[in-house]
């Protein structure tokens, strides 16, 4: 039987060659000459790789040359490449012409220039927003205040939000204008940070919407260029799909659908999480997790369960160091949740919830267990978006058992060092963001970024490395190896996602999404790791992004 197929399959070949004999083995794209990177089950290496319609052809070896006639053919010059990056958690967001960028940001003195230069563009009175500062980055070692910024904008209120949007600082105006003043209580799930005699300083935790909502609403039309630009700007840091964690219905219709309607082939692949808008309006979305196309589609309910650690108002089972009984705030009550989660399951949506604590993890793992136990639902891929504490093992026994899946930033061990040891100690630090227990528990993770532009390659190197900003190693024993560390930025990626058929891998017949890196990653020393570049990206098969020498990469 084997043998007749294969002379039929022969005969079909040999005629189809005398007809069109270029056609059969014509590709648009070919790149050779490298380490190309496959991601499949065995990891294997090639040295070539053959694209036609915007899917992988064939991988192999240099004799794809002969046998393919490209369009475009791609000397790698014996670089890696290897999938694009999944990045499962960041947030991307149009500017306001009130917006200062502060990524970056080295001084207090060096933001104090950029509000005085936003306030004299906009004259007096109007709002000034910003995102993006750390105080960790600042020269004087020591957060921003009010003072601070009415120096630098006496006239205009001013709110400025910290890298990762867990807190922020305002000036007076705006305090005052968001009535928080001396006497004014900590909101229920926040703080208002006060000096010595009392006075607010001007930093607010998790809780600054008092603040927030004062600011005039930008229309959409004026956001949507910058909001295109900050997604190509992925490109650069060599990522093909994303996963925005959160934006409501009406935006995932006037930001995502517009621009992706516009011009979507030159951004990467978008997977956008929905805020939980309650039963109702879940229901009148109208769309559901999977809904959508090859380059924008729902994803999963978002929900915040706890807070963050900058604040730090991460729900905590322990208290926090040296504060105290302080152990952070739940968001919802265990009652709430339940009935979110319910409605979730029934409803037939993915969720993935905000969860950074172990106490908030404890909680969701055992709801998601109830619910499923009450309402089985097979393949659901739930998940933690976040698990910045090792919950206790029964937990981390139960998120097996129920299959629950991890969106994990092995980043935050480095960028967010030193929040985590002005918070906790021991065995806590040590395990902050936990890597190799979950799989040692056969806990599955997908690897992202969250804090932008801080892209996969710091992921990586504080995946294999667990160094903070510092130097300084957290828990050796989280290390895991360059190979998953790439698994989990790639395929693992595409299965949170629900995609791991069509992409994720270069196997023959997925999308041709990859990336050329400017070192091997695989064999370069750790040391060697945060300064390697993204030479080329490409998505479907097209070119999207090319390094040229002299130009760095655009970054947020
Ligand atoms: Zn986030």
């Amino acid at each position: 039987m084997f043998r007749f197929v294969r002379v039929i399959l022969l005969c079909a070949s040999l005629s189809l060659a005398a007809s069109v004999a270029v056609h059969s083995q014509h590709v648009d794209l070919l790149l050779h000459n490298g380490k190309v990177l496959v991601v499949d089950d065995a990891f294997s290496m090639r040295q070539a790789i053959a694209v036609r319609d915007g899917k992988v052809v064939e991988v192999g070896g240099e004799d794809l040359v002969k046998k393919y006639d490209a369009n475009r053919v791609i000397d790698l010059r014996g670089r890696l490449l290897m999938p694009g990056f999944n990045d499962i958690h960041i947030h991307i967001s149009g500017d306001s012409r009130r917006f200062v960028a502060l990524a970056g940001t080295r001084s207090v003195e060096e933001l104090k220039n950029k509000i005085r230069a936003k306030a004299k563009e906009l004259g007096p009175g109007e709002w000034i927003t910003g995102y993006g500062w750390a105080e960790d980055d600042f020269a004087e070692n020591r957060l921003p205040s009010r003072v601070d910024l009415d120096e630098a904008a006496p006239q205009n209120p001013v709110v400025l939000s910290r890298a990762g949007g867990h807190s922020v600082v305002a000036n007076s105006l705006a305090l005052k204008l968001g009535e928080i003043a001396r006497n004014t209580p900590n909101p229920p799930s926040g703080v208002i940070e006060r000096d010595k005699g009392g006075e607010p300083t001007g930093v607010i935790r998790e809780s600054f919407e008092s603040l927030t909502r004062l600011v005039p609403p930008d229309k959409t039309e004026e956001l949507l260029p910058s909001f295109q630009g900050h997604l190509q700007d992925l490109l650069s840091l060599g990522i093909t799909s994303l996963v925005q964690a959160g934006v409501t219905p009406e935006q995932y219709a006037a930001e995502w659908e517009a621009v992706y309607g516009q011009d979507g082939a030159s951004l990467p692949r978008a997977t956008v999480q929905i805020l939980w808008a309650g039963r109702e309006k879940m229901i009148a979305f109208g769309k559901k997790t999977g809904d959508g196309d090859d380059r924008l589609r729902v994803g999963a309910i978002k929900l915040f369960v706890d807070g963050g650690f900058t604040g730090p108002a991460a729900y905590t089972l322990a208290p926090y160091k040296n504060q105290g009984e302080y152990r952070g705030q739940l968001r919802y009550s265990e009652k709430e949740l339940y009935e979110i989660v319910k409605a979730g399951n029934e409803l037939g949506w993915q969720m993935g919830f905000h969860t950074i604590g172990d106490g908030a993890i404890k909680l969701l793992a055992d709801t998601f267990a109830r619910v499923l136990r009450e309402s089985p639902r097979s393949d659901h891929r739930y998940y933690f978006a976040h698990f910045s504490m090792l919950p206790p093992e029964d937990t981390l026994k139960e998120i097996s058992e129920n299959h629950l899946l991890v969106a994990q930033q092995p980043n935050f061990t480095y960028t967010l060092e030193q929040r985590y040891v002005d918070n906790l100690e021991g065995a806590r630090l040590q395990h902050n963001n936990p890597l190799a227990t979950l799989t040692r528990h056969g806990i599955f993770m997908a690897f992202s970024s969250d804090i932008l532009p801080i892209g996969p390659i710091v992921g990586l190197y504080a995946a294999v490395t667990r160094k903070g900003k510092s130097g300084t190693v957290y828990g050796s024993d989280e290390k895991i190896s360059m190979a998953d560390a790439i698994r989990h930025y790639t395929r693992d990626g595409a299965y949170l996602t629900r995609q791991e058929k069509v992409k994720g891998t270069l196997e023959p017949g997925k999308m041709a999404d990859m990336i050329v890196l400017n070192k091997d990653l695989l064999t370069i020393d750790p040391s060697q790791i945060l300064t390697t570049e993204v030479d080329l990206t490409i998505v479907d098969g097209r070119i999207v992004y090319e390094r040229s020498s002299e130009k760095k990469p655009a970054a947020r």
